[in-house]
Order: C-alpha cells, then structure tokens, then sequence
C-alpha cells in the first residue's frame, strides 16, 4: 500500500502507512520511534543529559566574552548581552501525543489539524528544558526562541491568516516557561526573509546579542544550508567539521519522528540501510 510523506509546518515530515505491511523499500512509519520517545527511559535521560551538560557550561561561556555559538555571528561581540537561541517543537516542547495521534487513526499530518494542535496548548515539556531555561533568568541570561511554527504575514493558504505566535507563548506558560515575550519568539514569516532556514533569523539575533548557545533537534537549528540538497554523507562531514561545539555550544535533543536528516535522503530509503 502507499505510503505518505507528508512536511508537516516546522519542518516535520511523517511517514504514515496506510496499509498493510511496509512500503515497497522498507520503510516502516513512526510506530517504534514514537514508542522511543514517549514511553522509553532512554529518552529522558538523553534530553536530560543535554540539558544537564549546556548548565555546567553555561558559566564558562558567560566568562569568555569572545565566545560564540554562531557561525553568523560576525565582529566584536563582546559588549552584547548573552543570549541562548532555542528551537521549540522538539526540543523544548514535546509534540509526540499530535503524532501518536495521527499514526494511531491512521491519519495524515495536516496544516488544519497541525493548527489546532497548536491552538490546544496541551504541548508537554521535553524533559530538562524546562529547568534549564528558567536557570537562564537567573544568569541573566536572554532566551530566545526560532521556531517554524508560523505567523505568516497575509496568512497561510492552508489555515487563514494565522500566526500561532499567542498559542505558543500561552502553551510554554503551561509548562513554566513563563513570561516569554513576542519579541523573543520569531516565528516563520513573522518577517520578510524569515524563511524555515533559521539563517536570517539566528543573523537577527547575533546583531543584538552574543549567542552563547544553540538548541535544537534538528542540524538546520545549528548550521545554514543543512535541510536540502545535501547528502547525509555532508551532513556526516559537517557534524565533524564543528566536532568542538557539540555539548559544549550546541546541544542536540534527539527526534527520530521526522526532520530534515529524513526530508534529505531520496526514495527508495532503503539504499541508506547498510547491511554486511
Ligand atoms: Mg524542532
């Protein structure tokens, strides 16, 4: 039977098998991996462990005024206040029921339904996040968020003149994120050129502030050019290339459910699984 792929607004991209058995290369949908994240212990400690590490961290970064996490972070920056840039969906709220949901009814991801998600709130924290941001507020130390999730200047062609900008801040109060302000939050076309490559936006940040760390769960919340028309043995070198920030500036929480590592390779997937 087909199989559908579907890019879901922050850049998500589903699998969702509509019958029986595996796709013609193999490919199974999101059942195991969202039994990883939502019900294994294994999760937890992962996100956990990054959060626990970019605290220990924070301190030497604060110190070292030429330290940077970013590459569009351009000239002196040592007289900008620091802030940390993080992603959202996945790396600070946890989206895995919306997508229990669509691969337990055998559904589809969809603009609407991903809308009114949203506009639910019900959004768990990733574990660690949480803490690790209001630890920020006491380092004096600016949050800011680059999300895909959308507020598109003359709407959306799929869900209207949308901008989840009021639900997002809402839904990170309900998990004690508290108090984030809309200037802190850019959202997808909230702006001219603020496109799903975070590029234009992370370059925004560097102006006012030194970006001390990086959050995400996907490469493209770290580095430019990352998401498309790249292949995974790119992304393999660049992961290497940057090998010194990983945990010490950038720290990555695991998704196994969708994102640009998947939206890159070409069909059939199965010629990405080695075997001996
Ligand atoms: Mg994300």
């Amino acid at each position: 039977m087909k199989n559908f792929y579907r890019s879901i607004c922050p850049g998500v991209l589903l699998l969702l098998s509509t019958g029986s058995g595996l796709a013609a290369d193999g490919a199974n949908n999101n059942f195991n991996s969202l039994l990883w994240m939502q019900a294994s212990a294994e999760y937890k400690a992962n996100t956990t462990q990054a959060y626990n590490t970019a605290l220990r961290n924070i301190d030497a970064a604060l110190r070292d005024r030429k330290w940077t996490a970013a590459k569009e972070q351009v000239g002196d920056c040592s007289s900008l206040p620091p802030a940390i840039v993080m992603d959202i969906d996945e790396t600070v709220l946890d989206n895995s029921r919306y997508m229990g949901k669509v691969v337990l009814e055998g559904g589809e991801w969809s603009p609407v339904t991903w809308n009114e998600w949203v506009a639910l709130q019900s959004a768990t924290a990733v574990p660690g996040a949480v803490e690790f941001i209001n630890a920020m507020k006491g380092k004096h130390v600016r949050v800011i968020f680059i999300s895909n999730r959308e507020c598109m200047k003359g709407g959306n062609p799929g869900t209207g003149n949308n901008c989840q900008e009021a639900g997002t801040i809402e839904n990170l109060a309900k998990v004690g994120v508290a108090g984030v302000l809309p200037e802190d939050l850019l959202l997808l076309g909230e702006r001219d050129g603020w496109t799903s490559e975070k590029k234009s936006r992370r370059e925004y940040v560097s102006k006012k502030y030194r970006i001390v760390m990086l959050f995400g769960d996907d490469f493209g919340d770290f580095l430019p050019d990352v998401k498309s028309n790249i292949t995974p043995q790119e992304r393999d070198r660049l992961v290497g290339e940057n090998k010194k920030n990983w945990g010490r500036k950038w720290f990555m929480l695991p998704n196994p459910t969708y994102g640009s590592w998947i939206n890159i390779l070409r069909d059939p997937k199965s010629q990405y699984i080695m075997k001996y």
